[in-house]
């Protein structure tokens, strides 16, 4: 197809509307015929409308938007401090559904158009990525999947195809297609499949970069077919379509030793400058906090992967405090859980301030941080859970020598 630019005195129209070609903005040429801007523009919103992937015009009332206020007020329910990780995300969120109301709303190819806000969350692991994701999906009530990206392959090899990340939303959905299209997927371990040959810290191979190629057409904002059972067993079954642009994509990775690329940086910058620490005393969540894009890329994600992502924030490792405040503030903390579990039981349970110290030097001792909280709690109530409906109408309180008292299995 030519687009057809002058004038002719025997003046071409549009085989579908007439219209001659000075009455148009554009008149494209086919083999046989020719179209008018206008009437390809309608065309294709014939082809969106029929297409079986295709979302009704997605539209939530700007009064049914949650504020970013509102988002972060959520999420500070439910995760301790990360302040700054929180703003982002309570920002990008809120811009991805001001965008698709806008982008159903303005469809002109003049329009401004608004870019997705695809995010990557770096922060060591267990210090809040998945739950704030989980949490963000919550409150948007849309459906929510997480994959892990080193289990992701290049089609072909052994492993799971990148669409089966599609296959997870569509699923979280109940296979419903228009849900699944506006969900939000969380890709964990990004970090995994950096490219190795920018990175000697990691031993994995180049095949992560296969993996990054694989990601980006989901990424894109494509039309990807995927097969609703997932995985190559069952070869006969009928492809769904899935439109991925209205997806968010939240990606998070502990990328350990990001801080070396960073301080490298900032030192390149900041020549003449001498201070008195060196590299390795500078803390890591220092440095993250001058993170930027290019400091991924230099970790080895390829750098159109990177522009699919443009927002980035980090998350800070958890403290001592930070730990005893996961253990009783969040909504579902693990001390108003159990104390609710024995009160149903008619138990009042009270943890000493010591205890809860304890339990959170047991998870620093073993290197468990928050992941760790649980199998601790777990580990301690089990004997107490067991006697419970024997305990009904008395007070039992923990101490730091019942804490004291326990093994820790896992390390
Ligand atoms: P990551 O994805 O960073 O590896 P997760 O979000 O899976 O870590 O965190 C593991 C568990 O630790 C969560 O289920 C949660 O109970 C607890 N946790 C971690 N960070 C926080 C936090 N900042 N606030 C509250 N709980 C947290």
């Amino acid at each position: 197809m030519a687009k057809k630019t002058h004038n002719t005195p025997s003046e071409n129209h549009c085989s579908f509307c007439g219209r001659p070609e000075s009455q148009t903005h554009m008149l494209i040429a086919g083999l046989n015929g020719f179209i008018c801007d206008s009437c390809a523009t309608q065309a294709h919103r014939i082809v969106e409308s029929n297409h079986p992937a295709a979302a009704p015009a997605f539209h939530i009332e700007q009064a049914d938007i949650p504020t970013p206020q509102q988002i972060k007020a959520v999420l500070d329910q439910y995760v301790i401090g990360q302040e700054t990780a929180k703003k982002v995300l309570s920002v990008a969120v809120y811009n991805h559904y001001k965008r698709l109301n806008y982008s159903a709303e303005h469809t002109d190819a003049d329009d401004v158009e608004i870019e997705k806000s695809n995010i990557i969350i770096v922060g060591e692991t267990g210090t809040g990525k998945t739950l704030l994701a989980r949490t963000i999906a919550r409150i948007l009530q849309v459906p929510f999947a997480i994959a892990d990206a080193t289990t992701l392959t290049e089609a072909g090899y052994v492993g799971d195809d990148v669409e089966n990340v599609l296959v997870r939303l569509l699923q979280a959905a109940n296979y419903d297609v228009a849900a699944a299209q506006r969900g939000i997927v969380f890709i964990d371990e990004i970090d995994k499949i950096a490219r190795k040959s920018d990175n000697p810290s990691i031993t994995r191979d180049v095949s992560g970069e296969g993996v990054q190629q694989a990601l980006l057409k989901l990424l894109e904002g494509a039309v990807v077919n995927v097969p609703p059972k997932g995985g190559r067993k069952h070869p006969e079954q009928e492809m769904v379509a899935i439109d991925t642009r209205n997806i968010l994509f939240i990606s998070g990775g502990a990328f350990d030793g990001i801080e070396r690329h960073i301080a490298s940086r900032i030192k390149a910058n900041v020549i003449g400058f001498s201070g008195t620490k060196t590299r390795e005393e500078i803390e890591r969540h220092d440095m993250l906090r001058y993170l930027l894009p290019l400091d991924l890329k230099r970790y080895g994600l390829i750098p159109e992967l990177v522009g699919r992502f443009p927002m980035l924030t980090h998350l800070n490792p958890l403290d001592r405090d930070a730990l005893v405040r996961i253990l009783t503030e969040p909504k579902n903390a693990l001390v108003k859980q159990y104390t609710m579990l024995f009160k149903i039981d008619d138990v009042a349970l009270q943890f000493d301030d010591d205890a809860l110290n304890a339990i959170v030097d047991t998870a620093v001792e073993y290197k468990l941080g928050a992941r760790g909280l649980r199998s601790i709690m777990e580990h301690l109530m089990t004997d107490y859970m067991f006697t419970l409906p024997e305990r009904r109408g008395t007070t039992l309180r923990i101490t730091a020598d019942d804490v004291r008292r326990i093994q820790v299995n896992e390390a």
